[in-house]
C-alpha cells in the first residue's frame, strides 16, 4: 500500500473516492485488527496513510515525530513515511477549522459544549483552546473530573455545540443524542457525523434557524490537507464538493397523486445514474397486495404505519431517487428521515391536466382531490427544497429539475 486508510471497519469509507477526486488513484483501504498494528508499523511499507477509528490514539507509539496538531490533540490521523521515519499529523484539526470558517463562525469568547470524549473530542478541544473559546463543557456518559454528564446539560447556556459521539451514525440514523430545545443562545451546531449528511441534530438546528454543519465538509477538508502532506504539495488541491455530496445524497419526490412524480423521478434517476425506489411499489412488494385493496381491507391508518417503516428503511440509503406516496408528508418524522440524505422536490400539476381514475384510494375524482390538496399543499411547500410544475412537456420538467438541483447550495 502506497497511500490509504487503516482502521478496524472501513466498508463504508468514501475516502478512496475523495482522494481519487484529488488525483490520487492509489489510495487503498486496509482493515487491521489491533494485534496487527505492530507488524504493519514494523514493516512500514507505505508512503502516506490516514488512520481512523479506533486507532488514532493507538498509533501514537509508532510515530517518530509529531507535528503541533498531533501534539495538541494527542491523536494522529495522517502519517507520512519520510525515508523510514514516521511523522504524525492531525489533519482533522484543519478540516474542522475549515468547516467552522465556512459557516462564518468565530470561536473566540464563545461558550461551547462537546458531546463525547474520544479522539475527535480532543481535536475539538485543542482547536477551541487555540481559538480562545471562553468556556468548554465536555459531556460524557461516565464523566470524570472536568467533564459533565448528559443529565447536567440543560443547566448550561452555550453558543456552540459539537457532537463527537457516534450517536445518529449510519445505520443507527434515527438515534438522537440530545435535543436543542433547552439552549436559548445557540449560534451553531457541528455534528462530525457525515453519514447521514444531516443528522437529527443538524436538521433540528436548521429548522430553528441555527447555523449547522454535518461532518462531510470536515472530512473533505482533512483529506485535502492529508493529500498536500502525501505529495508534499505547496498548495491544497481544489476539489468538487458536489460530486462527493452526490455520492451520499438522495433525491426525493413528493406531491399529489397524478402529479407525474413517479415518471419524472424515474427519468431523473436515469439521467443522474441513481438507483430508483418507489415507496408505493416497495409497500406492494412487502405486503403482496395493491394499495387500493390494502386501504379497503385495513384502512389508511394501518397503511401509514407500514409506509412509515418503509420510508425509514430507504431514507437512510445513499445515492437513490425516491418517489413517495402523496401522503408521506402527513407524518413529520417521515420528512425528517428523508431530509437526512435527501433533497426534496415537490412536483405540482394543475387539476385540468389530470385524468382521474379509480386506482388512487384517496383521490378518485376532482372533489376528493381538492380536499386532499387543501390539506397537504402547505406541507409540500414547506418541506420542499425545489418546486416544479409538470403541466406541459415532461422533458421540460426534467430539465428544470436538473437545473435546479445543480443550482442548490450544497452546504
Ligand atoms: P471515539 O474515539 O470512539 O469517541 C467517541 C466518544 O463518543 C466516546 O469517547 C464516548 O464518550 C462517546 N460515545 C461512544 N459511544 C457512545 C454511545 N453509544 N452513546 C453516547 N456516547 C458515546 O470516536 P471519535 O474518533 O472521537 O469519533 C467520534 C465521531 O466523530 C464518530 O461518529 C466519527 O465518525 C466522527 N468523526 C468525523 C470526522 C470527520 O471528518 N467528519 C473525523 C473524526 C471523527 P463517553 O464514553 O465519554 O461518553
Amino acid at each position: 500500500m502506497e497511500y490509504g486508510l487503516i482502521g478496524k471497519k472501513l466498508s463504508h469509507s468514501i475516502s478512496p473516492f475523495i482522494h481519487s477526486l484529488l488525483g490520487n488513484n492509489h489510495y487503498e483501504l486496509l482493515e487491521l485488527e489491533e494485534d496487527e498494528l505492530d507488524l504493519f508499523f514494523k514493516k512500514r511499507v507505505f508512503k502516506g496513510i490516514n488512520v481512523t477509528i479506533p486507532y488514532k490514539e493507538k498509533v501514537l507509539k509508532y510515530i517518530d515525530e509529531l507535528d503541533d496538531t498531533a501534539k495538541s490533540t494527542k491523536n494522529v490521523n495522517t502519517i507520512i513515511n519520510k525515508n523510514g521515519k514516521l511523522i504524525g499529523y492531525n489533519t482533522d484539526y484543519y478540516g474542522l477549522k475549515q468547516s467552522i470558517n465556512l459557516l462564518n463562525i468565530s470561536l473566540e469568547n464563545k461558550t461551547c459544549m462537546i458531546l463525547g470524549t474520544g479522539g475527535a473530542s480532543k481535536t475539538i478541544q485543542a482547536l477551541l483552546k487555540k481559538e480562545k473559546a471562553k468556556k468548554v463543557f465536555i459531556v460524557s456518559r461516565t464523566p470524570s473530573k472536568n467533564q459533565i454528564s448528559y443529565a447536567e446539560i440543560d443547566k448550561y447556556d452555550i453558543n456552540i455545540l459539537f457532537n463527537a459521539t457516534p450517536i445518529g451514525l449510519y445505520p443507527n440514523n434515527y438515534d438522537k443524542v440530545i435535543n436543542l430545545l433547552g439552549f436559548k443562545n445557540l449560534e451553531a451546531v457541528f455534528d462530525l457525523i457525515y453519514n447521514p449528511l444531516n443528522t437529527h441534530l443538524v436538521l433540528e438546528a436548521k429548522e430553528n434557524k441555527i447555523k449547522a454543519s454535518g461532518g462531510l465538509t470536515m472530512l473533505i477538508e482533512q483529506a485535502r490537507y492529508a493529500d498536500k502532506l502525501f505529495f508534499d504539495r505547496e498548495d491544497l488541491m481544489k476539489i468538487d464538493y458536489r460530486q462527493i455530496y452526490q455520492r451520499l445524497q438522495n433525491i426525493v419526490f413528493i406531491g399529489m397523486p397524478y402529479s407525474g412524480k413517479t415518471t419524472i423521478s424515474k427519468r431523473i434517476a436515469e439521467e443522474l445514474n441513481y438507483e430508483f425506489i418507489d415507496l408505493d411499489n416497495e409497500f406492494m412488494k412487502k405486503n403482496n397486495i395493491n394499495i387500493e385493496d390494502y386501504f379497503k381491507k385495513y384502512g389508511e391508518e394501518e397503511f401509514r404505519k407500514i409506509e412509515h417503516e418503509i420510508c425509514f428503511l430507504f431514507a437512510k440509503k445513499n445515492h437513490i431517487v425516491i418517489s413517495t406516496g402523496g401522503g408521506i408528508i402527513e407524518n413529520k418524522e417521515n420528512i425528517l428521515a428523508l431530509k437526512q440524505n435527501g433533497i426534496i422536490i415537490y412536483v405540482q400539476r394543475d387539476y385540468d391536466k389530470i385524468n382521474f381514475d379509480l386506482s388512487r384510494p384517496l383521490a378518485k375524482n376532482i372533489e376528493e382531490y381538492k380536499i386532499l390538496l387543501n390539506k397537504r399543499k402547505k406541507l409540500y411547500e414547506k418541506y420542499a427544497n425545489i418546486i416544479v410544475y409538470n403541466n406541459s412537456d415532461i422533458d421540460d420538467c426534467v430539465n428544470d429539475i436538473l437545473k435546479k438541483i445543480n443550482a442548490l447550495e450544497i452546504y
